[in-house]
């Protein structure tokens, strides 16, 4: 129980430097900037070490830069705590596990997803890349080569699926229907989930997007709605209620 407990403790302070790193990288990678850790975004001040602390800087600030005086959102720190509770909650609900583990990539994944696609409307490539390519690591640790090629062909079915998706949709409203990162990232759903979950994971996705798309529409018309936070939503609850949708799958078909 105490063991428990350190454990809890300890996700969750790495849980809060893990969100606060992603949310870091989802503000400063867009850019092209090469000092990512340590200048603000807008004045590009360098910040000393104590302006740098996950959570409490933002309030120790008082929410401002303290050179620019630019108002930060609370927005951040938000995901710096959801990421240090998302970290804690992995390990409460599957203890030391691949499932434990695939929960921190996707909690880190969705942190700097939230971040770059609502401040830029970019998902980024390089993370994705760099986590299709440790849960394809971990499927063959954990589950052998068999589970490894089926992970990698699903990851390319989504693919060629959401890209033919995007090239009807795109000549039919003749405009961008789905973007470039949006295909990349359902790319990753296959190669974590597989095709059925991934398929559901999209459904949800678009589920939670299409009252937000809907209000834009409605108050104005030009605005562009990130798709990305709501699939990778999608994604997480898929994820997280992988069972129940696997025996509703199954009962179904
Ligand atoms: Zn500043």
């Amino acid at each position: 129980m105490l063991f428990d407990i350190y454990v809890i403790c300890f996700l969750f302070i790495v849980g809060v430097f893990c969100g606060f790193s992603m949310v870091i990288i989802g503000i400063k990678m867009p850019l092209k900037v090469k000092e990512y850790f340590s200048a603000c975004d807008n004045c590009n001040h360098p910040y000393k070490w104590y302006e740098l602390m996950p959570i409490l800087s933002f309030f120790l600030n008082g929410g401002r830069c303290n050179y620019c005086q630019k108002e930060l959102s609370l927005f951040y720190p938000f995901l710096e705590l959801l990421s240090g509770l998302l970290f804690s909650f992995s390990y409460m609900i599957y203890g030391f596990s691949y499932e434990m583990l695939m929960m921190m990539i996707l909690t880190m994944l969705s942190v700097m997803i939230y971040v770059s696609d609502f401040k830029y409307y970019i998902i980024l490539d390089k993370p994705i890349l760099i986590a299709g390519i440790i849960v394809l690591a971990c499927k063959l640790l954990f589950f052998g080569v068999e589970t490894f090629i089926i992970s990698l062909c699903s990851g390319f079915l989504v693919f060629f699926f959401m890209y033919f998706i995007k090239t009807v949709g795109d000549k039919l409203f003749k405009q961008e229907s789905l973007g470039g990162g949006d295909v990349k990232l359902s790319t990753f759903f296959g190669v974590l989930l597989g095709i059925r979950l991934s398929i559901v994971a999209l459904i949800i996705g678009s589920f939670l997007a299409f009252p937000c798309a809907l209000y834009a529409t409605l108050t104005n018309k030009d605005r562009e709605i990130p798709f990305g936070p709501f699939l990778i939503t999608g994604l997480y609850i898929s994820f997280i209620f992988m069972d129940p949708i696997k025996n509703f799958i199954s009962v179904i078909f």
